[in-house]
């Protein structure tokens, strides 16, 4: 007899059996579909032992010291700050947008003061920031716009920028100094032996048992269980009842090559030319010393493993169907990027697990004495969301 039946073991699923097994001693069956666990996160070597991460490249950022104190439990760190540089124009020039993208592009000579009035020149006014097309032109304008965005816009998602929410481009931000990090979190690194050994050792514990190669739906009526936690997605948990939820995929083409390295930053994107939409060289993310180097090209597809949520109003409103029928079915809580319908970073999710777990706490006379400081510290730091099903029976 399992306390919990918990689907999906990447992030959200690792975490919550992990907190489950040893704050709360709960007998928890992890149970899996895939081969293996770790979900999109899952890294692995490849034939020439190079370490590459099978589902695109993940970099560890957050801005809470409480999400990273947690994970550095199971993990130690190798400081990284990743950089992208995007081609455009014929030239590698650093993205997010800063000083150097528009000096080197324009051949200018600008100092942060003058980009300033270079951008307000440029920009177009906008009463209502509303689309990802509006993010981007209201800060730099049109031509930078279609240089960096629309056309790397519409091969990832298939949408016009104009189609999706603010909150997709408004991801990547516009600077004024030479800053050139893709992210400016105050935690910036890699689990130092690579993500899938951290959840190893988060999962290794005797109250936690891992089915791997299972659907859920395969052993949902054999197996006795008392609450499930769910992270799949969540229309295909409800049939697809109110109609599917879009859920954008990509196909991942590994590539080895006898080189020690080919390129100058962890990810090259590519806005307007190619089918793909990035090449990252996992050597500067793992920071492997190896003679060959490994390279992922990332290819958007309509159709494949749900990898991202598609943000945009008539999604969002199928999806609140899909939210209501989840808080209206007791004992099954619903977390992560596919069952709550978020474009998370990994800190997010863990976020979000950890403040479920807070709730399960809250109502349970046997919970961990930590729970409540840890929400709230995380509600602080990682910014706001709801957890779609708080426990209450
Ligand atoms: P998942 O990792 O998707 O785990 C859900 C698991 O549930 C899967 O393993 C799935 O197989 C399993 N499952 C689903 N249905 C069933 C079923 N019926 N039965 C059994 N098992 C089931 N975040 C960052 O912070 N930094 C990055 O650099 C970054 N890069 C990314 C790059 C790409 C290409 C992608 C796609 C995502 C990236 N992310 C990044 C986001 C990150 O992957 C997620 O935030 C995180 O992995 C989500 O964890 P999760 O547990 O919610 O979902
Ligand atoms: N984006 C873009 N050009 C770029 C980088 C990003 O148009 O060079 C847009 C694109 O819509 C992308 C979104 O910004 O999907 C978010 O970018 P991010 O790098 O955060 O995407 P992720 O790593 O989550 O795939």
């Amino acid at each position: 007899m399992f306390d919990y039946l918990i689907v999906g073991a990447g992030f959200a699923g690792c975490v919550l059996a992990e907190r489950l097994a040893v704050g709360s001693n709960k007998r928890v069956l992890i149970c899996e579909k895939r081969s293996h666990i770790g979900g999109n996160a899952y890294d692995c070597y490849d034939d020439d032992g190079l370490l590459i991460h099978r589902y695109g490249p993940h970099i560890f950022h957050t801005n809470s010291a409480d999400i990273f104190d947690y994970l550095s439990r199971f993990t130690g760190w190798r400081p990284y700050e990743h950089r992208v540089l995007a081609s455009v124009d014929g030239q590698l020039v650093p993205i997010p947008i800063n000083l150097d993208t528009v000096n080197r592009l324009y051949g200018l000579t600008l100092t942060s003061f003058e980009i300033e009035a270079f951008f307000a020149r440029v920009a177009e006014k906008i009463d209502h920031v509303r689309t990802s097309e509006d993010v981007v032109v209201s800060k730099v304008g049109r031509e930078l716009y279609e240089k960096f965005f629309r056309g790397y816009t519409r091969k990832q998602w298939g949408l016009d920028p104009s189609e999706l929410d603010a909150s997709v481009t408004a991801r990547v931000p516009t600077r004024t100094n030479r800053d050139d990090r893709y992210f400016t979190d105050t935690y910036q690194a890699m689990p130092l032996h690579g993500y899938t050994r951290m959840f190893e050792r988060m999962l290794a514990h005797p109250n936690i048992k891992v089915m791997l190669n299972t659907d859920y739906r395969e052993i949902v009526e054999l197996i006795p269980w008392t609450d499930m936690i769910y992270t799949g997605p969540i229309d295909a948990f409800f049939d697809h009842i109110y109609g599917k939820l879009p859920y954008r995929s990509l196909e991942f083409r590994h590539q080895t090559m006898p080189e020690s390295s080919v390129q100058a930053v962890g990810t090259v994107n590519f806005p307007n030319e190619h089918a793909y939409t990035r090449i990252t060289e996992f050597k500067h993310l793992t920071g492997q010393e190896h003679a060959r180097t490994s390279v992922v090209y990332e290819y958007p597809r309509p159709d494949g493993d749900p990898y991202y949520p598609v943000p945009r109003p008539e999604n969002a409103a199928i999806y609140e169907k899909y939210r209501e029928l989840a808080n209206a079915t007791p004992h099954v809580h619903f977390v992560g990027r596919l069952a709550t319908y978020r474009y998370y970073n990994m800190d997010q999710v863990v976020a979000q697990a950890l403040k479920l777990y807070a709730g399960l706490c809250a109502n349970d006379a046997e919970g961990a004495p930590d729970a409540r400081s840890i929400r709230h510290a995380i509600a602080r730091d990682v910014g706001g969301d709801r957890v779609h099903r708080e426990p209450g029976r």
